[in-house]
């Protein structure tokens, strides 16, 4: 990560609940609160990870940053590099347009995110049209760029979707977010649909190009090896909320999050290496439809006590690393 810092996204309480209807007249009765009141700064050149079990709201986030879905609430102020602060909840379709060519997002699923009917050109001089690049020849000369950035060869772009592996799919899925020349990644679990030999590969891959175009990424994934490999930063997410946000290095060897805690001790460690005693967290994680009052992880957590359950701790900074923060009455108690 950069010394000097530049926050590029500025992400301010927001929120993305998604209604359920019932009965004739689709009367809402309840929400499910995939997003729910988060902030968070991402800073230029960075590797920010999010990091969560399914269903914690990570995805929604990422998609949410992008307006692929709207939010419910709170803003999300994009830096044009200027130090330009624009809320792109409140964009209009030319705007979001232009953002949509600086922000890209990279889906979990190299086998669904191209046409199966399409040769790869096709998919890939769609966006390059789209974004008002109308010489062929320029295109083309665009296309030919991205591809050898990825280790494929460009004759490959008359090949259909079926002809790749899967390692191949992801890296030409990267690819294509890369030929508009964006500034930010969204990648959403990048790697969870390939076999853990070819994960190596894409991820080493992603790195390289974020070094050599400067790029900015948010790293969404589950597995919490891939997020340390990748993370300058990392954001912990529980049922929509975040729980703990830490340089790397700190929240590995410093978790402070009961949460935290139990998913680190669950990542296997080398043999040779001391042993580590493993948390096993009890229960499912709860219903973001009816969240347990107070703190979400009262209902699984070993440390809980009376206040837990009533009230809802905040996200407050450590206080000899600033950069530290965590939502956890325990830790609040120290911290103070
Ligand atoms: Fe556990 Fe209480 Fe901390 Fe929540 S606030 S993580 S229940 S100790």
């Amino acid at each position: 990560m950069p010394n000097e810092k530049e926050l590029i996204f500025s992400v301010q309480g927001l929120r993305k609940w998604f209604p359920i209807q019932k009965g004739m007249f689709k009367r809402t009765v309840g929400h499910v609160k995939a997003v729910d009141d988060v902030s968070l700064n991402v800073y230029k050149g960075e590797t920010l990870g999010i990091v969560g079990e399914s269903g914690c709201g990570k995805s929604t986030l990422g998609k949410t940053m992008m307006m692929l879905q709207r939010p419910t609430g709170g803003a999300v102020l994009y830096n044009y590099g200027d130090g330009n602060f624009k809320d792109i909840t409140k964009f209009n379709g030319k705007e979001m347009h232009d953002f949509r060519k600086q922000v890209q997002m990279v889906f979990q699923d190299p086998y669904s995110a191209l046409n199966p009917l399409k040769k790869i050109y096709t998919s890939f001089e769609e966006p390059l049209k789209i974004h008002g690049i109308n010489a062929k020849a320029e295109r083309e000369k665009m296309m030919d760029a991205v591809l050898k950035m990825v280790n494929i060869q460009p004759d490959y772009l008359l090949r259909y979707p079926h002809e790749f592996s899967g390692g191949q799919r992801q890296r030409l899925c990267i690819a294509r977010a890369l030929e508009i020349k964006p500034r930010v990644l969204i990648c959403d679990e990048p790697v969870s649909a390939l076999d853990v030999s070819i994960q190596a590969q894409v991820l080493n891959l992603m790195k390289e190009i974020q070094k050599e175009l400067n790029l900015t990424y948010l790293f969404i994934a589950h597995d919490l090896s891939v997020v340390q490999y990748m993370s300058d930063r990392i954001v912990v997410m529980y049922l929509g909320k975040i729980v703990e946000i830490a340089g790397k290095r700190s929240l590995y060897n410093n978790p402070a999050h009961p949460y935290t805690q139990a998913l680190l001790s669950a990542i296997p460690v080398p043999v040779i290496r001391r042993e580590k005693k493993r948390q096993v967290l009890r229960g499912e994680v709860p219903s973001p439809i009816n969240k347990p009052s107070g703190c979400a992880f009262h209902t699984r957590c070993p440390h809980r006590t009376e206040i837990c359950e009533r009230e809802e701790p905040r996200l407050i900074p450590d206080q000899t690393d600033p950069e530290h923060l965590c939502a956890c009455h325990l830790y609040n108690k120290t911290a103070a």
